[in-house]
């Protein structure tokens, strides 16, 4: 998974122009939101394999050069590119299962880890250790063999850490009813309902005043 350097230089710009602390996300969850239920009515974002790999470049989990290589295979075979992107929105379903019930629901844990177990079983690669630009060192996952199986690799290694770390328990689906999206609530009071002030929240707040001065008319 090379991951390295577009991150490694946005960390950097980052610490040039301090902005707004960055709501915590994870990637496994973004990947999730990217489904029609998320997505205004009809809008898949993965609605087909290039739609898909761009989204992973977007993330910095293919850089350009794997990107290149896997878009001329995609080309000479594009049953393997179809059959890709049917895979990945397989895990990605599993994935959403386990944001929304994973933590109250054994049997969907279980299955989502049953999902998770397959896509680490069958993508064999090696790690490597890189050094980042402006210092630290990052650990790369590079697939050997079929390029196409080991891109789902890093968004099931995120769902496996918010396991590891039990974080699964911060895990919501925004509190308004006509959003699906999911988030990590990453507040000291694990209070967070919506998944963004600007929009949802807003929305709710909105909503709120409106009944406040409905009722004391
Ligand atoms: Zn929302």
């Amino acid at each position: 998974m090379p991951v390295t350097s577009s991150k490694a230089r946005r960390a950097e710009s980052r610490d040039q122009a301090p902005g707004p602390v960055p709501q915590r996300t994870r990637l496994w969850l973004d990947f999730v939101n990217t489904d029609t239920a998320s997505q205004p009515p009809g809008g898949d974002l993965l609605r087909d394999f290039e739609a898909l790999l761009t989204w992973l470049q977007s993330q910095d989990v293919v850089d350009e050069e794997r990107a290149g290589g896997i878009r001329r295979r995609a080309v000479l075979q594009p049953a393997a590119a179809a059959a890709t992107l049917v895979d990945a929105r397989r895990v990605r379903a599993a994935l959403r299962a386990l944001a929304e019930r994973g933590q109250q629901v054994e049997r969907v844990r279980d299955d989502a880890l049953i999902e998770i177990n397959r896509v680490l079983g069958r993508s064999a690669g090696t790690r490597r250790l890189d050094p980042m630009p402006g210092g630290g060192f990052t650990r790369i996952f590079v697939p050997t063999g079929d390029a196409f199986a080991g891109l789902m690799i890093p968004i099931v290694e995120s769902a496996a850490d918010t396991l590891i770390d039990k974080e699964l328990g911060r895990v919501r689906r925004c509190a308004d009813p006509r959003c699906h999206r999911v988030f990590l609530d990453g507040t000291k009071n694990g209070l967070r309902r919506w998944c963004d002030m600007g929009t949802c929240g807003n929305r709710a707040k909105a909503a709120r005043h409106r009944a406040r001065t409905q009722g004391s008319a």
